[in-house]
């Protein structure tokens, strides 16, 4: 009875979503059916990094670049501030590390410190490409991150992982599997089809 009167509260009209919260939050039965019903949501598991590099983080951009995604509606599940490693970055952009431009790279990527973070949610890979805009800013439309705060392609702010595979192997790269957590967004069948 109790589950059923929860279940409809939304569309109960005095009760706001911060009651469901709280009836959620002191009946552990209804929490766990209420977590049961969210991990049925399908597709929702593919992961990227995001990382803001260190003109994004001298400029105090990272609060703006948390911002976009999470009103997206992402799903954070790993987030750190580094000084990176040179090693670290050789083996990030191994596909780079012939060209001209790279001595710079590493300059650039080592000049301060970077906040790495992962990123999950349906298309995350391909849609937080098309937010970060075009490597170079001069292409860049405005309304993605490297449109609304950078000019050349030497500082573009924030980097991300531009395939499936790709982003795999740099979440094993930046981070170990213990430091990203898996929980469940409340809002999470809200954002996507069940
Ligand atoms: N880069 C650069 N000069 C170039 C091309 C790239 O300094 O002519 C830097 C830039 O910071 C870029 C990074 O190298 O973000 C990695 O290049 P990639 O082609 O992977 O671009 P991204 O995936 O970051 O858009
Ligand atoms: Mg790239």
């Amino acid at each position: 009875m109790l589950l059923q009167r929860v279940m409809f509260l939304p569309l109960l009209s005095p009760w706001s979503r911060q009651t469901t919260r709280n009836v959620i939050a002191r009946f552990p039965a209804v929490q766990l059916a209420h977590f049961r019903s969210n991990s049925s949501v399908a597709n929702v598991k593919e992961r990227t990094l995001i990382a803001v590099k260190p003109d994004g983080v001298q400029r105090r951009l990272v609060g703006q670049i948390i911002r976009r995604f999470e009103r997206r509606g992402f799903k954070l599940v790993g987030l750190k501030m580094l000084q990176v490693s040179e090693e670290l970055l050789s083996q990030h952009y191994c596909q780079l590390t012939q060209k001209p431009f790279y001595s710079s790279l590493v300059d650039y990527m080592t000049s301060g410190p970077v906040v790495a973070m992962v990123w999950e949610g349906h298309n995350v890979v391909q849609s937080s490409r098309v937010m970060v805009g075009p490597t170079n800013p001069a292409a860049a439309p405005a309304g993605t991150v490297r449109g609304d705060f950078s000019l050349h392609v030497s500082r573009n702010v924030v980097h991300a992982s531009d395939s499936l595979e790709g982003a795999q192997r740099e979440i094993e790269l930046w981070f170990q599997g213990k430091d990203l957590v898996k929980w469940d967004c409340w809002d999470q069948t809200l954002t996507c089809e069940k």
